[in-house]
């Protein structure tokens, strides 16, 4: 029998898997578990996951398979998202939901808005920030998505394209603006309106669920060096194991930096696609309801977190009774280091400034990650190399799925497809592989 190996225990790895059972993958994993981005951890009765990770389906397969994989497994929800701004809560997204700021920002935003609608631009927008002031306008710009997205990105948004916004941020109609400036709150706008979550535990019941029928999973063991013409992987315990078809989920910098014989031209160009890290920093609290919220955006500078989120929103589950449970999310550019405890330091004091966290609040668990690959950053360079830096990997027989294998702005269903996607082009090139013999 051909041998398929899979590097990386995430989503998509396990997802290869999943759909190779015939071949009997071997997954290879660095962590001591599998899930990736999608591992939960427990920690003194809290549970958290890599930041917030909820699940949107869109796609039938997926739906089809999740259900008879974890039956009842899940509760539906509605999105409850706000934006803390000038000392004021508003619900998301904000470009559709500023009643209650300052009146001369609603003005601001509203006339922005209308004259947008009358302004004809010249071509398609040039970069991220020319989009959305063509979108948005001046005052929504100014008030929220510029200083936003400037605050996430750590960048000057000219640097980066607009071809990844048409489905992840929303676009309001003139009557929803005004909607949402006299305070009639639009509901149900974006790509996640409503969402599914565990009923009992962390979202890693999904990789966990992917991956259990798949015999050949290992974990701590990092790939370093992948030989595509002698097809073998070297692992850093020394071993090294064989392979007829590869499938890597590595982020592609990672790959680029392991394959052997690689035309310079190449290396260089993966080492130069652009990621953003995240810091996440999770607590629990000793009181109950610190939020009724799922999850907060905090534009402004003088808060240094651009998100909070209350997991004991999503599931009971995930905190003792009479707690509050909240992520935290910094973001930083992905060849800096954080200092750890200034951030964690600065994050207490933010939180209580806005009034989430009060003085006699005791702090009960804390649990920090550094995602280094969070983020894939849309710029020109990423757009002008991502699809040959993939295509050469391909011509050595190596399939590239999920997130960072494949360098794009995926949820956990689009990277569950995109394992499966890589075990059909396996499936197939070995039975075009048959035919020939
Ligand atoms: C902050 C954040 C929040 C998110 N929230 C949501 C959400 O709410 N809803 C949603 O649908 N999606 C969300 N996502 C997206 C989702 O997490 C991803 O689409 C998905 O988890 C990616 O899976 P993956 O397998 O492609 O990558 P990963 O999960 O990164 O898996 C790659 C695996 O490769 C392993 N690996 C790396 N190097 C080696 C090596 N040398 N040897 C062996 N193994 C190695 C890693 O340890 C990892 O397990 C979020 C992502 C981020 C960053």
């Amino acid at each position: 029998m051909k041998r398929v190996v899979i590097i990386g225990g995430g989503l998509a790895g396990v997802s290869a898997g999943h759909h190779l059972l015939e071949y009997e993958p071997v997954v290879l994993e660095k962590e001591s578990a599998i899930g990736g981005l999608c591992r939960s951890f427990t920690q003194d009765g809290f549970t958290f996951d890599c930041t917030g990770h909820l699940i949107h389906l869109k796609n039938q397969y997926t739906k089809d398979l999740i259900a008879r994989l974890l039956p009842n497994a899940f509760d539906a929800h509605e999105r409850l998202a706000a934006i803390y701004s000038k000392s004021t809560v508003t619900p998301y997204p904000f470009q559709a939901n500023t009643y209650g700021l300052p009146p001369e920002v609603i003005k601001e935003c509203v006339v922005g808005f209308v004259e947008s609608m009358h302004v004809n631009g010249d071509g398609s927008p040039k970069n991220f920030h020319d989009w959305v002031l063509r979108t948005f306008g001046q005052g929504i710009a100014k008030h929220f998505m510029l200083p936003y997205n400037e605050k996430f990105w750590k960048q000057d948004l000219r640097n980066i394209t607009s071809d990844w916004v048409s489905w992840s941020i929303p676009k309001p109609t003139l009557e929803e603006v005004v909607n949402g400036a006299l305070g009639l709150t639009n509901k149900g706008m974006g790509y996640n309106p409503k969402f599914i979550y565990p009923k009992n535990g962390g979202i890693d019941c999904l990789p966990q669920a992917l991956a259990r029928p798949v015999k050949k999973v290992y974990t701590n063991q990092t790939v370093e060096y992948i030989d595509p013409k002698k097809k073998y992987v070297r692992l850093a315990s020394g071993l090294e194991e064989p392979y007829d078809f590869l499938i890597s989920t590595l982020p592609l910098p990672l790959a680029y930096r392991m394959l052997k014989d690689t035309p310079d031209d190449l290396k260089f160009d993966a080492q130069r696609l652009n990621a953003i890290s995240i810091l996440n920093i999770n607590i629990g609290i000793d009181r109950p309801h610190v939020s009724d919220q799922h999850w907060i955006y905090f534009p402004e500078d003088q808060y240094v977190f651009s998100r909070v989120g209350f997991p004991m929103n999503f599931s009971k589950s995930v905190a003792p009774e009479g707690t509050s449970s909240i992520y935290i999310e910094i973001t930083h550019p992905a060849n800096e280091s954080p200092n750890v405890e200034e951030a964690y330091e600065r994050s207490i004091q933010d939180l209580q400034k806005c009034g989430l966290l009060h003085p006699g609040d005791r702090i009960l668990t804390r649990h920090v990650l550094d995602i280094k690959y969070a983020y894939v950053v849309f710029d020109d360079h990423r757009q002008a190399h991502v699809q040959s830096l993939i295509d050469y990997l391909e011509s050595r027989d190596i399939y590239t799925a999920g997130r960072y294998g494949r360098w794009e702005y995926f949820s956990m269903e689009d990277s569950i497809l995109s394992g499966k996607k890589a075990a059909e082009a396996v499936t197939s090139s070995m039975s075009s592989v048959k035919a020939y013999v």
